[in-house]
């Protein structure tokens, strides 16, 4: 078989692959870099169906790598956005308390923002919530200034031309089926031929396990796909929400808990909910693999994922099939708001990696195997930190990779 010959291939066209791809180009000009997309274009799936939030950090452990590379991602990304004429707003966002048994957590959340460097933060009365948002009520919120909005799709689009402007060859309508790695390379076949290099970055998002798994390494996690659905505000009724509406977290879950969001475009949406979907690609409710639910079913963790948090579980499916218990979720920050407001909205498939025992992953991993790095666990707010998950991983790995 004849190759055509790079230096450094990554597998996967959203905001991770190709803000891992702007670094190198950025930093080691020479080398040659090819980035294989099975779609016919980039950022379309994680990167291109999320909620378009610049996150601030204000939810991550302190010293986690979610929280350096979000506080530090979202200025970067806002600085990019501003560089290229991306549209973007720093529009700021409340989490409000709605329960009294969340005035604690809300306390925490302001601690950990400040030990994660944020600056800004303020714990308000409802009084200065209804200034803020005259819509929402709570017992308490947290203020916090430096979120924002933008289009990540804009925005990988933008990478994607800065990347062959700077010599590096992005190509879509390729996907990765077979990997191997031979002496001192490692091959990639595609669809569109075969292709080497002396350096593989996978990331394949919601594929990232089974492209470790055709590099010869284990991942030693399963990549759950979780559906996030959204419910749009009727036009009329956008009015309701100026910026973004939050609640307090549950701690246990990786997730945020449906929201308020007021896009770029100005359109609000409110979700996204979390339930387990039954495709990797799977937008809709009849979206159905046979090969990743069976996948699913035969990896314990998901067992034991299950028993600990069946009850959240059901509640989220109710959730998503009754538009009625969606909408009571909401009411909580927002009481005007009835059924009839809402029209049903898009959905995503967050990509989160599980282990053997249960447990979803937390911080954000990037796993290093010889000439090749696994980035195995990047959920939200993986799109924030697109550009400082590019440095990090050039960082920790462009030595061993061969890239410097
Ligand atoms: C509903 C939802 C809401 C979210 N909201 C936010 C938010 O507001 N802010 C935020 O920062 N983050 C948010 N996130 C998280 C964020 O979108 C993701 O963390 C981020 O987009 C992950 O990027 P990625 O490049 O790893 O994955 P992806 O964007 O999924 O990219 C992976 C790519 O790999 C490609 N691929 C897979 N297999 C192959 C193969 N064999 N060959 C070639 N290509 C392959 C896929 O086609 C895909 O394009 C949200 C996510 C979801 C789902």
């Amino acid at each position: 078989m004849t190759y055509s010959r790079y230096d450094v291939i990554i597998i996967g066209g959203g905001a991770v692959g190709l803000g891992v791809a702007l670094e190198i180009t950025r930093r080691f000009p020479g080398k040659r870099l090819l980035l294989l997309e099975k779609e016919d274009r980039v950022a379309r799936h994680q990167s291109g169906h999320n909620s378009g939030v610049i996150h601030s950090g204000v939810y991550y452990k302190p010293g986690s790598l979610k929280a350096r590379l979000c506080v530090a991602g979202a200025a970067a990304m806002v600085e990019f956005c501003r560089e290229h004429g991306i549209p973007h707003n720093v529009c700021g966002k409340v989490i409000v308390a709605t329960q009294e048994e969340e005035l604690p957590r809300l306390e925490e959340l302001r601690i950990r923002g400040e030990a994660n460097g944020l600056v800004g933060l303020r714990l308000i009365g409802p009084e200065e919530l209804r200034e803020i948002e005259p819509h929402a009520t709570g017992l308490r919120a947290l203020l916090v200034p430096s979120t924002g909005v933008t289009d990540y799709a804009l925005v990988c689009e933008k990478y994607a031309e800065l990347i062959a402007a700077n010599g590096g060859v992005v190509r879509t309508n390729t996907p990765a089926t077979g990997i191997r790695r031979i002496p001192n390379e490692i091959a990639v076949e595609t669809s569109q031929g075969a292709f080497s290099a002396s350096a593989l970055i996978n990331c394949a998002g919601l594929f990232s396990d089974r492209i470790a798994r055709m590099a010869g390494d284990d991942p030693g996690v399963m990549i759950v796909p979780f559906r996030g659905e959204y419910y749009d505000l009727v036009p009329e009724r956008a009015s309701l929400v100026r910026a973004l509406i939050y609640p307090v977290p549950d701690p246990r879950f990786p997730f945020l808990g449906v929201h308020f969001t007021r896009r770029i475009t100005g359109k609000v949406d409110a979700g996204p909910n979390a339930i387990l979907a039954l495709a990797r690609e799977g937008y809709r409710h009849r979206d159905i693999n046979v090969r990743d639910l069976a996948g699913s079913l035969a990896f314990p963790g998901l067992w034991r994922m299950a028993r600990q948090h069946w009850r959240n579980a059901l509640g989220e499916w109710h959730r998503s099939l009754s538009k009625a218990a969606f909408v009571r979720a909401l009411q909580r920050l927002l009481p005007e708001v009835c059924e009839k407001d809402f029209v049903r909205g898009g959905s995503g498939v967050r990509a989160q990696a599980l282990k053997p025992d249960g447990a979803l992953v937390d911080d954000f991993q990037f796993v290093p195997s010889g000439k090749v790095l696994h980035v195995l666990n990047v959920p939200s707010p993986a799109a924030t930190a697109s550009l400082m998950i590019g440095k990090a991983i050039v960082d920790m790995a462009a030595t061993s990779l061969g890239l410097s």
